[in-house]
């Protein structure tokens, strides 16, 4: 069915969540087995806020390189599914609620990362853009020439989503013949409100629970991602 449907369509928009990158070895914050049953000592909706980040520097950075970076991780068989999507002219865009880049290292180009990625950083006093290297060989907090603090572009608890980032997502949704939402419950702002945008006629949910608008999809695909998409690499 999915096979048929992705046939048929000529604007694929896929939008993902923390499911997509589990396959690759990055745990999704909000599963059972996820960050929330490690012990640090603080939660990480704590130890990733700007409050924490403004306050607690080094520990923010100790815990952001120990749980956040993950830069060996591969892409799985749905990213690269997704990429070979994309260069069969089938896929328009990736909107990602990740953060660890794989999209892109599978070979996908139009990839909207709703809260930005591991890979970019900067000096929140000149702008200077890093490399991730300056924040994986600094011994804590990572300093700029300026002496600023060097930070992760990626959105922080407490930080709001940007706003052109919306909007790119926005119109991608709107004109898309099909969509596949994959790797999340739609829990998480600003997933549920997205979708609403989507006048297509082809709405795909691949997850492995059941989400809140399952009974609105076209099709429900209870497998993992890169399972459900692995006929397309084959
Ligand atoms: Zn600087």
């Amino acid at each position: 069915m999915l096979k048929e449907y992705v046939e048929s369509s000529n604007y694929i928009v896929f939008f993902g969540g923390a499911g997509v990158s589990t396959e690759s070895g990055i745990p999704d914050f909000r599963s059972v087995d996820g960050l929330y049953n490690q012990k640090w000592k603080y939660p990480p909706e704590v130890m990733i806020s700007r409050t924490f980040f403004e306050e607690k520097t080094a520990e923010f950075f100790e815990f952001y390189k120990a749980k956040l970076l993950h830069l060996d991780a591969q892409p799985n068989s749905a990213h690269l599914a997704l990429a070979a999507l994309e260069k069969a002219g089938k896929l328009k865009a990736v909107i990602t609620q990740n953060i660890d880049g794989l999209h892109q290292k599978a070979g996908s180009k139009n990839v909207i990362e709703l809260h930005g990625s591991v890979y970019r950083n900067y000096c929140v006093s000149c702008n200077t853009a890093y490399e991730v290297e300056k924040i994986t060989e600094a011994s804590d907090t990572p300093l700029c020439n300026c002496d600023g603090i060097i930070r992760p572009d990626v959105v922080l608890y407490e930080e709001t989503l940007d706003d052109n980032m919306i909007t790119k997502a926005i119109n991608h949704i709107r004109r898309a013949d099909m969509l596949i939402i994959g790797g999340t419950s739609l829990g998480v702002y600003p997933a549920a409100g997205l979708i609403q945008y989507f006048a297509g006629d082809k709405l795909v949910l691949i997850n492995k629970t059941a989400t809140h608008i399952d009974n609105d999809a076209d099709l429900v695909i209870r497998e993992n991602i890169g399972d459900a998409l692995l006929f397309f690499l084959t």
